[in-house]
C-alpha cells in the first residue's frame, strides 16, 4: 500500500511498530506536494527543511519513547491563519505578505506536542472571509476531484490538501461553516467543534465570537483522534472552556441503536440539489438500518441565519482587522504623505475586495444611527435561533441535514455575485450563532463526480455523539478519495 493512502492513525501506528519512519512519511508528502502543488496550489507556504529537521527529532523522541500518541510522527497542514512561530503566516493577504509571527497558537502547539509534523500553511480565502478559496491574494486552489472547481471556503487549501494526499490530515478554521462546507466541496471529513472547545490564541481572528479551529482528516476516526490533542483549556483564550469528558475517540463505536436523529424539514426543502437531498436521505436510511430513530421536524428560523450571521461576523470582522493598519506589522504603503493617508494606502493596497466589503458592512451595522436597527437585532436572533436548536436536542441526540445545497462549483462563478455565494452558507452558519459541534462526512456523488457531503450537528459539548453517527454512517459508505469510482475505493 501507498504510504499516502494511509489515513494519520494508520500511520501513526506503522511508525509506532517501526513499519515505516516519520522522516519517510515526510518525505513522501513532501514528494507529493512538489509533484502536485503546481496543479491545486493547496498551500502558501511549504518549509520543506524545517519539516525534515522536525521528522528526524520526531523519530529519535518516538525510538526514546516519549512521543507515543497516534499522532507521532504524522505530517499535517496548518491553516495560514493559524500562527506558527518562524513560519510564515499570511492569511492569504497582501497585508501579512511579510508576517512571521514570533509564537505558535495553542492549536498548533498542541498537534505539535502530540508529535505531528507542519508540513507548511494552506491557502484560504482572504482572513477567511469566502466560500471558494478564491479571494486568497496568493491564488485558487483548485479542487483534487476536478480541477475545473474550487475547493470551497475558506479553509480551501486544507481540505485540498487532504484530498490531494499532500498532508495526512490538516487544521481548518470555522466561523460560518469554512471547515465543513470544503470538507463535503472535497469529500474529506471535517469536525467544528464547540465554540470554546479548542484555543482560538493565536488563531487570527475574523469574528472572535463564531470562531473554531477543528480538523480536517480522511475519516472520522482521524478526526476524532486530532479532536482529543486539540481539546486544551487554555487559560490565554478567555473564551477557552475546561472540558471534562475529552476521550473523543471512545465514540467510535459503529453503535448508533436507538440514537435519535432529526432532520430539519427546512434543511431539505427550496434551493437543495436533489442529488444532495437523495444522499441525506439515504444517509437517514443507513442509519435507520442499523437501529437509529429517524424523523423530520421543523427547526425553524432558518431563513434569518444568514442575515444575522453576514451582520454579526462583519461587525466583529470590521473591528478586528482595524490593527492591520501598517504600523506595527505586515505591509506598509510605499510612498504616502501624513499618518492618516499612510493607513488609508496600507488598507486600500492591502486588502482585497471582500474584506473591504465585510469592514465596510461591518462598520455600517456598528454605526451609531443603525447600532439597533442591524447589530443588535441579529445578536437577538442569534439567541433565538440557539434556542430553536436547545429545544430540538430535548428531542434528538443529532441532527443531520446536508452540509451545502451544491457540490463544489465551477472556479470564476461563485464572487461574480456575492450574495448569491452567502446564501450557500445556509446549512453552516446557525451552527456557530449557537455554538455547536458539527462535522461534514462525506457521503455520495452526484453525476458530476464530485463529493457529497452530510452533516451532523450535535448539542453544545456533544461532540461523542457527532463522532458515533459519523462513524456509523461511514462504514455504510463504499467510496473514499478523488478518482475513486461510485462503488469502490
Ligand atoms: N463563507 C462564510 C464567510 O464568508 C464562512 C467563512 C468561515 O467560516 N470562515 O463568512
Amino acid at each position: 500500500m501507498d504510504i499516502l493512502d494511509l489515513t494519520a492513525i494508520q500511520l501513526g501506528e506503522k511508525i509506532k511498530k517501526k513499519e515505516l519512519t516519520a522522516l519517510e512519511a515526510t518525505e513522501a508528502a513532501l514528494r507529493q506536494i512538489s509533484s502536485n502543488e503546481s496543479t491545486y496550489h493547496c498551500y502558501v507556504t511549504v518549509d520543506e527543511e524545517k519539516a525534515l529537521r522536525r521528522a528526524g527529532q520526531v523519530q529519535e523522541e518516538i525510538e526514546a519513547g516519549r512521543a507515543t500518541g497516534p499522532l507521532a510522527g504524522v505530517p499535517v497542514a496548518v491553516k495560514d491563519n493559524i500562527c506558527t512561530k518562524g513560519m510564515r503566516t499570511t492569511c492569504s493577504s497582501r497585508i501579512l505578505g511579510d508576517f512571521v509571527p514570533t509564537y505558535t497558537a495553542s492549536a498548533a502547539e498542541a498537534l505539535e506536542g502530540a508529535g505531528a509534523i507542519i508540513l507548511g500553511k494552506t491557502n484560504m480565502d482572504e482572513f477567511a472571509m469566502g466560500s471558494t478559496t478564491e479571494t486568497s491574494y496568493y491564488g485558487v486552489t483548485k479542487n483534487p476531484w476536478n480541477t475545473e472547481h474550487v475547493p470551497g471556503g475558506s479553509s480551501g487549501g486544507s481540505c485540498a490538501a487532504v484530498a490531494a494526499r499532500e498532508a495526512f490530515c490538516a487544521l481548518g478554521s470555522d466561523t460560518g461553516g469554512s471547515i465543513r462546507q470544503p470538507s463535503s466541496f472535497c469529500g474529506v471529513t471535517g469536525l467544528k467543534p464547540t465554540y470554546g472547545t479548542v484555543s482560538r490564541y493565536g488563531l487570527i481572528a475574523y469574528g472572535s465570537s463564531l470562531d473554531q479551529i477543528g480538523p480536517v482528516a480522511k475519516d472520522v476516526a482521524d478526526c476524532a483522534a486530532l479532536l482529543e490533542v486539540l481539546t486544551v483549556y487554555d487559560p490565554k483564550d478567555s473564551t477557552s472552556v475546561r472540558r471534562e469528558e475529552t476521550d473523543f475517540t471512545s465514540a467510535l463505536t459503529g453503535d448508533v441503536k436507538g440514537m435519535r436523529i432529526g432532520i430539519p424539514r427546512d434543511h431539505m426543502g427550496e434551493g437543495l440539489d436533489p442529488q444532495i437531498r437523495a444522499s441525506v436521505e439515504q444517509a437517514a436510511k443507513a442509519l435507520e438500518e442499523q437501529g437509529a430513530v429517524v424523523e423530520e421536524f421543523d427547526l425553524s428560523l432558518v431563513e434569518y441565519a444568514i442575515p444575522a450571521y453576514y451582520v454579526i461576523a462583519s461587525a466583529e470582522a470590521s473591528s478586528n482587522l482595524s490593527r492591520f493598519d501598517g504600523v506595527k506589522y505586515g505591509y506598509r504603503t510605499e510612498e504616502y504623505e501624513g499618518l492618516h493617508n499612510m493607513y488609508k494606502k496600507t488598507r486600500s493596497e492591502g486588502f482585497g475586495e471582500e474584506v473591504k466589503r465585510r469592514i465596510m458592512l461591518g462598520s455600517f451595522v456598528l454605526s451609531s444611527g443603525y447600532y439597533d436597527a442591524y447589530y443588535l437585532k441579529a445578536l437577538r436572533t442569534k439567541a433565538l435561533i440557539k434556542e430553536a436548536f436547545d429545544r430540538a436536542f430535548e428531542k434528538y441526540d443529532v441532527i443531520l441535514g446536508p452540509t451545502a445545497p451544491s457540490t463544489a462549483p465551477k472556479l470564476g462563478e461563485s464572487l461574480k455575485d456575492p450574495l448569491k455565494m452567502y446564501l450557500g452558507d445556509i446549512y453552516t452558519v446557525s451552527v456557530n450563532l449557537a455554538g455547536l459541534p458539527a462535522m461534514s462526512v462525506p457521503y455520495g456523488i452526484d453525476e458530476q463526480n464530485l463529493p457529497i457531503g452530510v452533516q451532523f450537528i450535535g448539542g453544545s459539548f456533544q461532540e461523542k455523539a457527532v463522532i458515533r453517527a459519523g462513524y456509523a454512517l461511514e462504514q455504510t459508505r463504499e467510496w473514499h478519495m478523488p478518482g475513486s469510482k461510485k462503488g469502490g475505493r
